[in-house]
């Protein structure tokens, strides 16, 4: 089955990932801005050479192992320069070019290093909505791990004041916890299996079963830092079927469901267009 990973960041994979992952059905990734780091001070110009190496560099990767790489530029919570303003300012740029299909990940992050000041972390978040709402693209938001409802909450009153549609917005990380809350505000639920979350495709399927299908992803999020698994998508989609998830229910969890959030018919792309 073809299937579609909403959630990566495929600068930290290498080729033989990116091969197992089409290998297993993958045809489509949206990578999105994550710039890990440990007492390095990054600047606006970091995150725009990273978001330069995901739209040329990592999509022309993804092709040599047929995979269709899009894009989602932000700045995510962990990686806030000093001169966040230039990001800002770049970003109606960024967003014009042709493999850039989201906002994200965007966010809230306690143990961010980089902009500790919750405050400050909740003016960016607005920026970045303004934008969002303002060219049409869609948001994908970062939930911290512990306390999930308490961010939700805080996410679906910032979406609400900025008039974003919910239908063009992500929640992801998101678990059992929080489902109902984000289905009833209209926005998108994700949810990431990751090993390190503790959360396992089996775990998802199970989640799966009182969810809107029609609203909900499933993710990765593989990146360098924790232990993740780049192969949980199709690893889900095998555990949904084991519990009696019908293909065509499978197939618009992992495929149908990315391909319409993100817009990604409208690359022609000959799978994505039927
Ligand atoms: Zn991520």
């Amino acid at each position: 089955m073809q299937m579609v990973d909403p959630h990566i960041h495929i600068d930290s994979r290498t080729r033989e990932d990116l091969a197992s992952m089409a290998t297993a059905g993958i045809i489509a990734v949206v990578t999105l801005t994550y710039y890990p780091h440990l007492h390095l001070s990054i600047s606006s110009q970091t995150l725009l050479d990273h978001f330069e190496r995901a739209i040329n560099f990592e999509a022309w990767r993804g092709r040599q192992e047929l995979i269709d790489v899009y894009v989602g530029i932000s700045l995510n919570p962990v990686s806030i320069p000093p001169d966040y303003d230039k990001v800002l300012a770049a970003m109606p740029k960024y967003i014009r070019k042709e493999r850039v299909v989201a906002i994200g990940e965007i966010g809230l992050e306690p143990g961010s290093q980089t902009c500790p000041d919750l405050t400050r972390q909740r003016e960016i978040v607005k920026a970045q909505l303004k934008i969002s709402k303002e060219h049409g693209i869609p948001v994908v938001f970062h939930t911290p791990h512990l306390d999930k409802e308490t961010w939700v909450e805080q996410y679906l009153d910032l979406i609400g004041q900025e008039k974003v549609a919910p239908s063009k917005v992500v929640i992801d990380h998101a678990d059992a916890s929080v489902t109902k809350k984000v289905f009833d505000f209209g926005c998108n639920v994700g949810i990431t299996v990751q090993p390190w979350r503790g959360l396992g495709p089996q775990d998802a399927a199970k989640i799966l079963k009182d969810c809107d299908l029609g609203s909900v992803l499933i993710d990765s999020d593989c990146n360098v830092t924790l232990p993740s698994d780049p192969l949980s998508v199709p690893k889900t989609a095998l555990e949904m079927k084991r519990i009696g998830f019908s293909e065509d229910d499978i197939k618009q969890v992992v495929f149908e469901n990315p391909a319409r959030i993100f817009n990604l018919a409208r690359f022609n792309h000959a799978d994505l267009s039927d």
